[in-house]
């Protein structure tokens, strides 16, 4: 494995070059304040509303999207993935020339090919492992926020230097920034939120129904499930101190019933529904099945929300935090 750190990335490879970050949302607040606080030249492009308004009030020059894809050389597609292609297609492609880089914070719509550039551009990605908010904050506390860096299309020879500057003024290679892939990158991604994810959000709300059939109270439950922290701790301590070393710090009784019964609740034969996933996902079945749940205007999602924000866990959330709040 690959990893970058400051000292193998120079800022001056963006000295001559500005930097456009089309949309000013998560990802673009928080990375284009942090490149401007590294002394590189970043413009805004948005469309005219609140965050092109918190853009100008951020004291950067926003425009148009089309005219910061004309004015930039790196242009940092930070819109939404799912309108990406839209923007790209109206907004960008249409101005886009050799010398520019087109970087991108997820590899989803390169990977699945939904965007084509041409040629003559360089194609980087700097995917943070962080919410937008995380990569500011740790940048003004000196640090960083880690990252994963790729190069999809090299035109010009400058891709990898300019992902490096990229990721060294977001602050990233003070943290580490990971050498991959954008289908590395995109697969491993999915594969957490439709695998790793779904098994613990299915596996705390089949907990929670049953305890609570079994008579079990509800406020009881899910105050022991999530609801005191105690498990945003030990995924804390998890990243600090290891897996199963963070095990230490619970009781021997507790680490004997994780260990003992583990194998019996997940079974290693669970590794072929896990492989499936996968599959669907390296394959691009999951992303065909998404872009038409987009066109169709999101029928099958919007359902999911509604049942999932209808289930009784809502309620019993609501109760708890007043009790909680009320001590
Ligand atoms: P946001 O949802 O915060 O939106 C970004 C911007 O896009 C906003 O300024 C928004 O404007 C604008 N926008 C939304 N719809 C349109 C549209 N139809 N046309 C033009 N502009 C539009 O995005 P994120 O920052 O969350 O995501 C950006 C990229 O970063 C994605 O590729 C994502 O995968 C990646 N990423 C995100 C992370 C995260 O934590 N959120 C973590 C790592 C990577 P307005 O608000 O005014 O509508």
């Amino acid at each position: 494995m690959q990893i970058y750190y400051d000292a193998d990335a120079d800022l001056g490879t963006l000295g001559n070059k500005t930097v456009a970050v089309v949309g000013y949302g998560n990802q673009g607040r928080a990375q284009g304040l942090n490149m401007r606080d590294s002394g590189v030249e970043v413009i805004v492009g948005n469309v005219q509303d609140e965050s092109f308004e918190r853009a100008v009030a951020d004291g950067f020059t926003a425009m148009p999207i089309a005219e910061a894809a004309r004015a930039g050389d790196v242009l940092c597609l930070f819109v939404p993935d799912e309108v990406q292609q839209v923007v790209y297609r109206q907004e960008l492609e249409p101005h886009l020339r050799a010398g520019q880089t087109l970087n991108f914070a997820h590899g989803y719509n390169i990977h699945y090919r939904l965007i084509r550039p041409p040629e003559e551009v360089n194609v980087i990605m700097v995917a943070p492992r962080m919410i937008g908010v995380g990569v500011r904050e740790r940048f003004l506390a000196g640090s960083g926020a880690p990252a994963f860096v790729a190069v999809q299309q090299d035109a010009d020879g400058q891709a990898w230097p300019v992902a490096l500057a990229v990721a060294k003024a977001i602050g990233a290679t003070r943290a580490g920034a990971i050498r991959s892939t954008f289908a590395e990158e995109t697969e491993m991604d999915h594969f957490m939120e439709q695998a790793v994810w779904p098994v613990i959000m299915r596996l705390l709300t089949l907990t929670y129904e049953l305890l609570v059939e079994e008579g079990f109270q509800p406020e009881a439950v899910l105050m022991e499930l999530y609801g005191s922290g105690e498990a945003a701790q030990v995924f804390e301590e998890m990243a600090r101190v290891g897996l199963f070393r963070q095990m230490s710090f619970h009781s021997q009784t507790s680490q004997y019933g994780t260990l003992s019964r583990g194998p019996r609740v997940l079974p290693d034969a669970f590794k072929s529904t896990l492989a499936g996933i996968l599959e669907e996902i390296r394959a691009g079945v999951f992303a065909q099945e998404w872009e038409a749940e987009r066109e169709a205007g999101y029928p099958v999602f919007e359902r999911l929300k509604a049942e999932a924000l209808a289930h009784e866990i809502n309620q019993v959330e609501e109760r708890l935090q007043e009790i909680m709040q009320a001590t």
